[in-house]
Parts: C-alpha cells; sequence; structure tokens
C-alpha cells in the first residue's frame, strides 16, 4: 500500500516515525476521512466535498495551532496524484492525517508536521445494515475541555470508551450524551431524529463534530420539503423517535432499530432515511446532476 507522504510518494513500510514524535508522544494529529464514489459507466471517481473536508482540516490545524501545514491546494494535488498511481477505479476511503512530528519536543511543540494521504477500498461500513444502540454512560467532550468541532486523534478516545461499553453490553454502538445530557452523536456518526414530519439533529454547540454529512442531509432534506431543524434533543424522544439515523462519510446514513432494547418506529429504515439515503448515493456517485457543486471529479485510469 501507497502513501502520499510530504510531497512524495512511498510505500508504507518507509512511513517511519520516531518513538519520540509528537505525534505518538501525544497524540498530536488531525484528519479527514473521505469518501471518493466509482461511477464506471463514466470511469471517473467522484469525491464528496473534498474541499469542505479540507476546510474542517485546516479549522482543526488552526484550533490545535500547528505549524506550517500545507494548503489545501498542496494537499489536493498530492491527493490526485495518489489516485492516480494506484488506478483507483473503485470506491474509496481516503484519509488525510496531519500529524506534529517533532522528535523530544515538550507540549509547546506544534511543528513541522508530516502531512499522510491514504486511499483504500472501501464498500458500505456494517453491510448497510440497522443497528441497535445504547445511550452510553460516558459522556461527550467539549468545547471547553477537548473542542469535539476539532477532528484530532485524541478525541477519538472519547468515541472508543462509548463504542467499547455498547458492544460490551451487546449492542452495535453508542449514542453519547452531552455533559448536560442531551443527545450529542455517536461515536463517528452525527444523528437524526423524526418525530412526525419534523426531521431534528443536534445542534453544533451540543458536543458534536461539525459532520459533513450532517450538513448535506440537512441541505438535502430542505431542497425536497423537508423540516429539518436543528436543537438539543433530550434522550427520552429517541425512544418516542419515528426514526433515528446515524450519517458519516463511512456510515452514509444507517438506520438505528432500538435505542437501549426500545424499538424506535417499526424497527426497520424509516421512510425519511430511505429517501434520503438513495437521494445523497445519487448524487455522491453522480447519478443525477450536482446542483450543490459537491463533487470533485478525477480521472484516476491510466492514459487518462
Ligand atoms: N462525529 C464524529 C465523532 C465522527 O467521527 C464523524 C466522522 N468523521 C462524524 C460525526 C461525521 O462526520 P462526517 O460526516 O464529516 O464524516
Amino acid at each position: 500500500m501507497k502513501f502520499w507522504v510530504n510531497k512524495e510518494i512511498v510505500d508504507s513500510e518507509d512511513v517511519t516515525f520516531h518513538p519520540l514524535s509528537t505525534a505518538l508522544k501525544y497524540g498530536a494529529g488531525v484528519f479527514e476521512g473521505i469518501r471518493g464514489y466509482w461511477n464506471a459507466d463514466q470511469e471517473q471517481l467522484h469525491i464528496f466535498r473534498l474541499d469542505d473536508h479540507l476546510k474542517r482540516l485546516q479549522d482543526s490545524a488552526k484550533i490545535l495551532r500547528f505549524e506550517e501545514v500545507p494548503s489545501s491546494e498542496e494537499i489536493t494535488e498530492g491527493l490526485i496524484e495518489l489516485l492516480r498511481d494506484g488506478g483507483m477505479a473503485t470506491d474509496v476511503h481516503i484519509r488525510i492525517q496531519i500529524f506534529v512530528d517533532n522528535v523530544g519536543g515538550y507540549l509547546n511543540e506544534r511543528g513541522p508536521v508530516r502531512a499522510l494521504i491514504s486511499a483504500v477500498p472501501m464498500g458500505r461500513h456494517n453491510g448497510g445494515k440497522g443497528q441497535h444502540v445504547g445511550v452510553s454512560s460516558w459522556r461527550r467532550i467539549n468545547d471547553s475541555t477537548m473542542p469535539p468541532r476539532v477532528k484530532s486523534v485524541a478525541n477519538y478516545e472519547n468515541s472508543t470508551l462509548a463504542h467499547i461499553e455498547a458492544v460490551r453490553h451487546g449492542y452495535n454502538d453508542a449514542v453519547i450524551l452531552t455533559a448536560s445530557g442531551h443527545v450529542s452523536e455517536g461515536p463517528g456518526y452525527n444523528v437524526f431524529v423524526r418525530r412526525g414530519d419534523q426531521l431534528m439533529t443536534p445542534m453544533v454547540t451540543d458536543g458534536i463534530l461539525e459532520g459533513i454529512t450532517r450538513d448535506s442531509i440537512i441541505k438535502l432534506g430542505r431542497s425536497i420539503g423537508i423540516d429539518v431543524i436543528e436543537r438539543s434533543i433530550d434522550r427520552t424522544e429517541l425512544y418516542v423517535a419515528d426514526e433515528v439515523f446515524f450519517v458519516g462519510t463511512a456510515a452514509e446514513l444507517t438506520p438505528i432499530f432500538s435505542v437501549d432494547g426500545i424499538q424506535i418506529g417499526d424497527g426497520d429504515i424509516g421512510e425519511y432515511n430511505n429517501q434520503l439515503r438513495t437521494h445523497y448515493l445519487e448524487i455522491a456517485r453522480n447519478e443525477v446532476e450536482d446542483s450543490f457543486g459537491w463533487l470533485t471529479s478525477v480521472s484516476v485510469k491510466e492514459g487518462d
């Protein structure tokens, strides 16, 4: 497997970190996970909302005060080079990582950084199956401790605690509440809740990562006449919801069939989820017009 590392394409075995690198000592890294959707008829790989992911990456690095981060243009060039080098004519998951790679430094060392890009084939998350989730006893990190809007490596320890607990309790995954008890998000996904004809999702100030899929679903929903609102959501609203679903780059739209053992709606994929998921994937694969301007289309085959 090959990586793009600070402007060069290298084999993964040749990517090394010093054991005293700040990246390893303190988990000093930010990253993005992005999907590329292959359209065989068009022979094009469509990268979903690349510019928005790169903006979030720069924002994460800015909040954590990383120094001399490569520009979004440099990263885009590197990514396209890597995709062409690998001839990635398939659905892919792209990971862009920026690590502080100072050796032996203390907490105030924020550079130099190392930028790495990988792209691996990826199909449907969890086979697209509905999930049974439990509300976690762990609470979500918040903006005054570990800002959740930063997509940092270290933040995932909070997600991991919740996920491990959920699996140990026999669930597929977790819903995490804010310290004040409102619904925040899943370990790697935002959450949507439908009650009647209203679709709701927690506000960006409820301890969430500001998901790009979340934003896409809000925009897509409104464009087809769905009443989508952002507001704080109580735990018990999950139990009485008509539909609950997770959204995220990897998860796309994943239905939740039960919460804490309580069946949601009729325990199957809901009508809004179904409609939005179909629409979302048609846009992502460029099967319908990309009227939002969300796709970066790349020719990845040799000779293109
Ligand atoms: N919340 C968390 C904690 C996540 O890790 C992710 C996945 N990146 C999301 C939400 C969804 O974000 P996005 O739609 O941008 O992938």
